[in-house]
């Protein structure tokens, strides 16, 4: 049975947390926002905690925060998967009762020695039990575990919307348990009960969880309930085709929070990995929401391409309007526990933003930009743009400063006066840049001069000019 067509969407993303959040699980996460959003649905979070010795609440909370970062809303409060295992435990009996999973007392010893026997005689090593077809009335007074009836003959097929379909022979399932001696389900009961409970109407997940998927279906199979879409996406590679880790680069979502990326460039560039819409790189969330579908999935891995992701990133900063790119910045601060902007210097950031924005990646490289507006008076020039203030261009900023005095602030007067001053030395404007970026900001490569006076203004610009002639 399979999910009726007219079915509202809900997805879900159900990491577990045993750690940091990995930037295949956002890119996970995001597959399902986007499909789930673009279609009126729902997106649901459920953390997978229930292996409770790897499990712990630190890694829940950088799930939680990762999620909160990258933007990805989801709907109703998290689910826990440990606090739902009496209604895991209830089905595994449900199935019990209706002869469809039975009781198996095989200790652990009889099971190793089959296995051995297995291996020897070259034949499958899943395991039989004789007491699936044991009666009641034969079963002794001891500890047991529940497993499922899997079925021994035919096929079955994993229709997977990424994938195509997957045929897998039932003779490689094997009666998995359900419920162990215990009383505590398994993982792959949680997953399906939390699944049906929850409403899951499409599955996309990485495809080392494919072989998963005929697991599962025996026990949607077996409880009679219709199965999900299934897209099982590929792994992401780094750029060396293997598969993305620590050599490559970042791979945990906070580290790209902390280095300054943009949530929004993350966001363009996680939907690139894996997925395509014709040659569109750089697009918008509600592109991205309408166009997103499971066809334009690709087959084989994605490669991590840093510079690419730095390229989205740029493109995306330029195109924030000025109060959301300074709110950015402000929590970007916050969250890499860096002083916050006071109240002067928010207006000055504010005004030069238009310009900065243009040509900075990430956010450190925009305040790095910035630096000449976030540093007070007086100003210290580092080593190389003390260079360029040598006597003769301390003498060139004196004489320059009275002609400033009542000059009018606007960049096509400013640009006419430096030029026509310079002019006047018997040099061109570029002989002044040098000495000015460093009286200014204190650096040899700063935004342009015309744009920092303007962002200055006319009493601090002239004030800084005084400092460094002096
Ligand atoms: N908890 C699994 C993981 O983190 C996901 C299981 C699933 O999506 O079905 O890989």
């Amino acid at each position: 049975m399979s999910q009726p067509s007219d079915t509202p969407v809900v997805t879900r993303i159900a990491p577990s947390p045993t750690g940091f959040m990995h930037i295949g699980t956002a890119r996970t996460a995001l597959f399902n926002w986007l499909y789930a959003r673009g279609r009126g649905g729902k997106f649901l979070l459920r953390i997978e905690d229930t292996d409770r010795a790897r499990s712990t609440p630190e890694a829940t909370d950088a799930i939680l925060r990762g999620m909160d970062w990258l933007g990805l809303d989801y709907d109703g409060e998290p689910v826990s998967q440990f606090e739902r295992s009496a209604r895991h435990a209830e089905v595994a009996n449900q199935l019990l009762a209706e002869g469809k999973a039975y009781k198996c007392f095989a200790t652990q010893d009889e099971i190793e020695a089959f296995r051995e026997a297995a291996r020897a005689t070259n034949s499958s090593t899943h395991y039989h039990s004789p007491w699936r077809d044991t009666p009641a009335s034969d079963h002794p007074d001891a500890p047991y575990v529940i497993r499922i009836k899997a079925p021994k003959e035919g096929q079955t097929v994993i229709r997977d919307e990424v994938q195509g379909d997957v045929t897998i022979k039932n003779s490689q399932l094997d009666d998995m348990i359900l419920l162990r001696s215990d009383g505590t389900p398994v993982y792959m009961l949680a997953v399906v009960v939390d699944d049906h409970d929850m409403g899951i109407t499409h599955v996309i997940r990485g495809d080392d969880h494919l072989n998963n998927a005929a697991r599962q279906m025996m026990i949607y199979e077996a409880m009679g309930w219709p199965l999900p879409v299934y897209a099982h996406i590929p792994l992401i590679f780094g750029p060396d085709g293997k598969k993305l880790s620590k050599r490559h680069g970042a791979t945990g979502v906070e580290e790209y929070q902390h280095m300054g990326y943009p949530a929004a460039g993350m966001r363009n560039y996680l939907a690139r990995l894996g997925w395509s819409h014709g040659d569109d790189e750089f697009f918008t969330d509600a592109q991205a929401r309408d166009w997103f579908d499971l066809p334009s999935i690709g087959k084989s891995p994605a490669r991590f391409d840093f510079k690419k992701l730095e390229n989205l990133c740029g493109q995306h900063i330029a195109q924030t309007e000025n109060a959301a790119l300074l709110h950015e910045i402000e929590a970007f601060l916050a969250v890499t526990g860096q002083p916050p902007l006071s109240d002067t210097k928010i207006p000055l950031l504010e005004a030069a933003l238009p310009q900065l924005k243009e040509r900075a990646k990430i956010y450190p490289e925009l305040l790095d930009k910035a630096h000449f507006l976030l540093t007070d008076r007086p100003v210290r020039p580092d080593e190389k743009a003390a260079k360029a203030l040598d006597p003769v261009s301390r003498g060139i900023l004196k004489e320059l400063t009275p002609h400033l005095q009542n000059a009018s602030w606007t960049r096509a007067d400013l640009e006419a006066l430096l030029n026509g001053f310079a002019e006047e030395k018997g040099t061109k404007f570029g002989q002044l840049a040098a000495p000015l970026r460093a009286a200014l900001a204190g650096r040899a490569a700063t935004p342009s001069v015309f744009d920092m006076m303007l962002v200055l203004g006319p009493d601090e610009t002239r004030a800084r000019i005084q400092d460094a002639a002096a």
